[in-house]
């Protein structure tokens, strides 16, 4: 006689059951809100199936459409639990298969097929996660050395897992868990104090099955963290030696030289958040002979980038090296799941000589 193995969990049971080991179906019991079966009952794999058709309303199903609709039902029950946005599609076609299991039809029809198995590991994959991301929370950033902080992210590396691409059930549990990581872990954690990479990363994260929106900034915040960087001030006297001697205005825009108009941030915040972005300048000079800027700072933001970032960080920057391999590899991950994704990015500001 072959091996039975427990359509759940794949473990292997020797009992009168068809599908289930016995644990499991106490588990199931459980998860259903069913209360123990009256001792009388000999086929308590079986009664459970026939609730589960009541609770359905439908009767006089024959043993065949009855377990089929059991496996659907207990896979939607655990899909709930998990309270995903992205599955809201998947369960909807469960639903719909359920409706379609009736008493005279012929066959049964499915819109969408998986294993009991598949579902049973992607909840264990979910809670570990869960579990997890609870202890992150309690996580102080700031304080963090390197090493621990990597500690952490590297016991999530499970959910960065192409293979899980595939199959659409536990591709969109792995994107929801991979979406919560980036949100939670790093625009609410370790990005915490750097208010521009937070917010880029951010707006790269797309809700699931959307593209992320383009992005315009003006506010004063950004335009401070700007004005206040050495490359800004050091790019600004240079392009007024190139352009401005000796004139009451200049302008420098995509037609100038690249290097005119390449601006690579040194350090902190705007290295991680601006990492190729080109600076268009118009300046004209006031009547105190001052000069006055119009600024747009253009970049395409690509989290996968800040591979390249190492060679420009400052070396005590302490989460320089978390970016540039660790999260980086994971980001190109999220990048195929399509859970990060490039927009394009434009800062505007004014400013003035002696502002900065
Ligand atoms: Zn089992």
């Amino acid at each position: 006689m072959d091996e039975k193995r427990c359509i759940l969990c794949n473990k292997p049971y020797n009992y009168k059951y068809v599908m289930f080991g016995r644990s499991c179906l106490d588990n199931l019991y459980d998860l259903l809100g069913f209360s123990k079966s009256p001792r009388i009952i000999w086929n308590k794999e079986l009664y459970l199936c026939t609730r589960i058709a009541w609770k359905n309303h439908k009767f006089f199903l024959n043993k065949k459409k009855k377990y089929a609709l059991a496996q659907k039902y207990i896979a939607l029950t655990y899909l709930n639990t998990m309270n995903y946005e992205a599955l809201e599609d998947i369960k909807e076609k469960i639903l719909n298969d359920i409706k379609n299991i009736k008493t005279f039809s012929k066959n049964i029809i499915e819109t969408i097929s998986f294993s009991l198995n598949e579902v049973y590991k992607l909840v264990n994959y979910v809670h570990k996660f869960n579990e997890i991301l609870e202890e992150i929370k309690e996580f102080n950033w700031e304080e963090a050395d390197e090493e621990i902080a990597e500690k952490f992210i590297k016991n999530m590396s499970f959910i960065f897992d192409l293979t899980k691409k595939t199959n659409p059930i536990s591709y969109a549990v792995f994107y929801s868990m991979q979406y919560i990581f980036w949100q939670v872990v790093v625009v609410g954690g370790i990005l915490a104090n750097m208010k521009l990479s937070a917010r880029l990363l951010s707006n790269s994260l797309s809700i699931f099955g959307q593209q992320p929106q383009d992005l315009v900034i003006d506010d004063d915040e950004i335009t401070k963290l700007i004005i206040e960087n050495k490359s800004f001030k050091e790019k600004i006297d240079q392009l007024i030696k190139k352009y401005g001697q000796d004139r009451e205005d200049f302008i420098v825009n995509n037609e100038a030289p690249k290097e005119d108009i390449l601006i690579r941030f040194n350090g902190g915040d705007l290295l991680y958040a601006l990492h190729d972005a080109t600076m268009l300048v118009n300046a004209k000079k006031d009547q105190d002979n001052k000069w006055k800027f119009e600024i747009e700072i253009n970049d395409i933001y690509d989290f996968t980038d800040f591979k390249d970032l190492k060679e420009y960080a400052d070396a005590e920057e302490k989460i320089r090296d978390i970016f540039s391999s660790t999260l980086n590899n994971l980001g190109v991950v999220s990048s195929e799941y399509g859970v990060i994704q490039k927009f394009n990015l434009k800062i505007k500001f004014e400013t003035k000589e002696g502002e900065f």
